[in-house]
């Protein structure tokens, strides 16, 4: 039987272009979607129309009782897990001393909190299988800081440091985990941003392009790969140079 993927955010972006991919390599899929429930069926409709094993599930990452559910439906419908993709985020603009405790909460609960929620209920089967891969897909701003993103930047460092704390921990039990540390990529997560900032950080990224979703994509399908078998605790970057 061909492996499970879970790929959390999954409706749009990156997390849909993972899905795409990763059906198309021959994993079954879990796509998790929250609030965009037409896109997520969209995809799931065309993936089944090719002839690939996809099913979707609505649940919040940030909430535990949702992550359960979603787990449990993925054992009911395809009796294992052996990949999952944190990749669900939203991101926070603003000066830190505007920033509200409630939106603190919300960043810090989408971008970290899922990644203990959704890994914890995986390891339970990953375990007891001994064999298993995690990718979190962090951010260039967890590793550097960006201004006005503090929030966002905290909690992409917050994956990071967890990715290199559970890769110890959990070596042991065969199972890789890793992080990828994105560049900007044009999803709707830049929808704000008009054509100059978009111009400027062309500039200031020495390939002179920014990154599509297959950018990321192609990574994730190197990491959950059997080439990257040897590769656990690693922050993997895909930025067109922007950090280096
Ligand atoms: P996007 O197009 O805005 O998509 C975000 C995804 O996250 C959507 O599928 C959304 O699902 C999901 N999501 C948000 N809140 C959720 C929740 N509470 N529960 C479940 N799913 C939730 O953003 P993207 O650019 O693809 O970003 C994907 C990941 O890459 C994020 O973690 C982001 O921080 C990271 N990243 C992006 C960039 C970039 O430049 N785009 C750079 C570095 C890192 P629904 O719409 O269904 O709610």
């Amino acid at each position: 039987m061909s492996k499970v993927v879970l790929v959390t955010g999954g409706s749009r972006g990156i997390g849909r272009q993972v899905a795409i991919q990763l059906a198309k390599e021959g994993y079954r899929l879990l796509i998790n979607y929250n609030k965009s429930q037409k896109e997520a069926q969209e995809t799931c409709r065309f993936l089944r129309e090719e002839g690939y094993q996809v099913e979707i599930f609505k649940a919040d990452v940030s909430k535990q009782d949702q992550v359960k559910a979603m787990f449990d439906f993925c054992m009911d419908r395809f009796g294992s897990i052996d990949v999952l993709v944190n990749n669900s985020g939203i991101s926070y603009e603003g000066l830190i001393t505007d920033m509200d405790e409630e939106d603190w909460d919300r960043i810090i609960d989408t971008n970290l909190k899922s990644v203990f929620l959704c890994s914890k209920e995986a390891l339970k089967h990953m375990i007891s299988n001994h064999s298993g891969k995690i990718i979190n897909i962090s951010s260039m701003w967890g590793q550097v800081g960006a201004s006005c993103e503090v929030a966002y930047s905290a909690s992409k460092a917050g994956m990071i440091g967890f990715t290199k704390a559970l890769a110890k921990e959990v070596g042991p039990s065969g199972i890789n985990v890793n992080a990828i540390a994105p560049g900007v990529i044009m999803t709707d997560m830049m929808k704000d941003f008009d054509q100059s900032d978009i111009d400027y950080l062309k500039g200031e990224t020495p390939l002179m392009r920014l990154g599509q979703p297959e950018d990321i994509a192609n990574l994730v399908s190197f990491l959950v790969s059997d080439k990257a078998d040897f590769i656990t605790g690693q922050v993997l970057a895909s930025n067109g140079g922007f950090v280096i």
